[in-house]
């Protein structure tokens, strides 16, 4: 499985090395000629689709890699916007509730394959319980390595799967680089966010409502943070076009929470390198990446397809969050952003009246939608009264 570097074409078989010299993230070489040419008809899994990325893909094995993806799409009327026809791709129905599983199949998949038994991630949120669950259910060690002030929530959700649980004091953003450093030179695969494995299991999201809609939508949008699945999508959707699959890419649009946007706000300048931001607190807990390592690659995914990048605010949020809500549809935050963006997508031109948007609801989160919920209380003696 040859590495290559999306910017400056720089290849490595060393299926080890996760970043180029010139600085940027590697991918997986894809190869158009191997890719079928057609869509599956039935799509149970992420393994159905996996094929049309033109990689050399390992045997999806059992338990969480095998049951990762497979998500329907659905088409969600109260949600049409301004004009634009909705379809949700709801990934809180991964088996631990976010697309991270997709990558995390792949990751555990291909290291299984090369009979690697240590692995590790660097996360604190979706990608820590599904690196841990996907480790529990293949029997391998794994480490994760969380901020030292971790919520006891999330480490409660974390380690029902038993993992190595480390806190780390210091700067949680450099650790990205530092983990990957010593579990090269120790031996442990870690699975981070934007590594080739992690991004070419990812890519089955978009592999899948491609093959799941008659005809390609106009726009994919989908939250963005530390830019791995936006680049998954990219590889998506550039492998299919070089198959000849797909006539028209649609337009990859990202969003981000305005409180923590670098790569919105490198797109609004017209940038094309993303510089890291302070970071403010936003509701969107899973977006809130201060210094994305595959930044400079989803902006040239979305500028490469006449998409965007916006940013959209923790009020707009919540209010999203409840009309996905209002359409039976439990997302969090982060994913709540993808409806919130479509008026500001509207507002530039990117979107137009009698579009279709495929929006990306990556992940159900840990239940804490943040708003404040009213209640009634009554007595035991009382319940007879409430329907009065
Ligand atoms: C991780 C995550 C994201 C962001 O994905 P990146 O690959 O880091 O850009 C978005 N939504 C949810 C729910 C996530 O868990
Ligand atoms: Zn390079």
């Amino acid at each position: 499985m040859t590495r290559v570097c999306w910017r400056c074409d720089a290849r490595t078989d060393d299926d080890r090395r996760v970043r180029c010299d010139c600085g940027e993230p590697l991918w997986l070489d894809t190869d158009p000629d191997a890719v079928p040419d057609s869509y599956p008809t039935c799509v149970e899994s992420m393994w159905d689709v996996l094929p049309l990325l033109g990689v050399d893909a390992p045997a999806p094995g059992s338990g969480l890699p095998a049951a990762a993806g497979g998500t329907p799409l659905v088409r969600a009327e109260s949600l049409d916007t301004d004009g634009v026809t909705v379809h949700v791709k709801p990934e809180g129905l991964n088996p631990t509730g976010s697309f991270k599983d997709r990558g995390t199949a792949f990751g555990i998949a291909a290291a299984l394959e090369r009979g690697e038994r240590r692995i590790g991630t660097v996360s604190h949120g979706n990608m820590a319980e599904s690196v841990a669950a996907g480790a529990a259910a293949a029997g391998m060690d794994c480490t994760v390595l969380v901020p030292a002030d971790i919520a006891d929530e999330r480490l409660a959700a974390i380690g029902r799967y038993d993992p190595r649980l480390v806190r780390v004091d210091g700067d949680y953003g450099r650790l990205y680089y530092e983990a990957l450093e010593v579990g090269q030179e120790a031996g442990v695969r870690f699975l981070n966010s934007d590594a080739p494995w992690r991004v070419a299991g990812q890519a089955t999201t978009a592999l899948e409502l491609l093959a799941q809609l008659e005809d390609a939508p106009d726009a994919v949008v989908l939250p963005v943070s530390s830019g791995g699945h936006a680049s998954g999508t990219w590889q998506a959707v550039r492998t299919l076009t070089a198959a000849g699959l797909l006539d028209a890419p649609p337009k990859l649009c990202f969003v981000q929470a305005a409180a923590c946007a670098p790569i919105a706000e490198a797109f609004a300048r017209g940038d094309d390198t993303v510089t890291a931001v302070e970071g403010g607190e936003t509701i969107a807990y899973s977006i809130a990446n201060a210094d994305p390592p595959s930044g400079n690659r989803a902006l040239a995914a979305a500028r490469a397809t006449d998409g965007a990048v916006v940013a959209v605010d923790d009020d707009a949020i919540e209010r999203a969050g409840r009309r996905f809500a209002s359409a039976g549809l439990a997302v969090e935050p982060a994913s709540a952003t993808t409806l919130a963006a479509l008026e500001p997508l509207r507002d530039a031109g990117v979107l137009d009246q009698g579009d279709t948007a495929a929006l990306v609801a990556t992940g159900r989160g840990f239940g804490d939608g943040g708003a404040e919920v009213a209640t009634d209380r009554v007595t035991l003696s009382g319940v007879g009264s409430l329907f009065e």
